[in-house]
């Protein structure tokens, strides 16, 4: 893959890897956390309820999945290196990936939003390519991948809107296109738990951008093939 940020990218500092696909399979075991050091210690203590909604396990502590790069917005590069954890009653194993980070993509989700965010306003993925300094390649993918998970995406937004401020009007705002309808939906939602939810001081713990809350939302599905029906996307507790 060519990469035109090249400047990012030394013997220090290695290129990240080339996207992987990611099959659905695995996919179910991932799950978006927020606040990974919290989850940690909620896992750690044996607190953290198995996903499955037919165990009444907890997970516990199973080590950590392989470390691999986050090309940031703006350059520079986060390593992040997930913590996994194992039911310790029906053994199913999960990763915890930190929402700031999109699993087997290169680029951060800030990158990746921005991105859509251009698209729904009408840019075409060259010249978002060129401002974001990234192959047009890459931008494509993004932006093809969006769009055939718009509908989906943008309903469930809808809900959890609709869940997490019950003052909310329920309709469903429709824009001139499904990509841009369906990130405005998820600015939505994410305004909403916000408003609900966010407390954030510098004393009171980690602040986070709109755009990981947006992910940790959509449960990561966005850049996903073939989102099923029955996709887990965030739910209260
Ligand atoms: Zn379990």
């Amino acid at each position: 893959m060519n990469d035109d940020r090249g400047e990012s990218c030394n013997t220090n500092s290695p290129c990240p890897t080339a996207e992987q696909a990611i099959t659905l399979q695995e996919w179910t075991s991932l799950l978006f956390v927020l606040d990974p050091e919290a989850t940690a210690e909620r896992v750690t203590r044996g607190d953290y309820p198995c996903p499955d909604s037919d165990c009444s396990g907890h997970v516990g502590p199973w080590g950590t999945a392989r470390t691999r790069p986050v090309r940031l917005l703006g350059g520079g590069i986060d390593w992040l290196t997930p913590r996994r954890g194992r039911c310790r009653h029906c053994d199913r194993s999960h990763v915890f990936v930190p929402v700031r980070a999109f699993p087997r993509r290169t680029d951060s989700v800030e990158t990746v939003w921005k991105a859509l965010a251009a698209a729904a306003h009408g840019q075409g993925h060259r010249p978002i390519a060129h401002q974001l300094g990234l192959p047009p390649s890459t931008v494509r993918g993004w932006l093809r991948r969006a769009r055939a998970n718009a509908e989906i995406i943008a309903n469930r937004a809808n809900i959890i809107r609709i869940d997490v401020d019950l003052s909310a009007a329920a309709s469903h705002q429709r824009f001139d296109t499904p990509l841009a309808t369906m990130v405005h939906m998820v600015g939505a939602a994410t305004a909403a738990w916000k408003r609900r939810f966010w407390f954030p001081t510098p004393t009171s713990g980690p602040d986070y951008t709109p755009r990981q809350v947006a992910s940790l939302l959509t449960g990561g599905w966005l850049l996903i093939a073939n989102v099923p029906a029955s996709a887990q996307f965030w739910r209260p507790g």
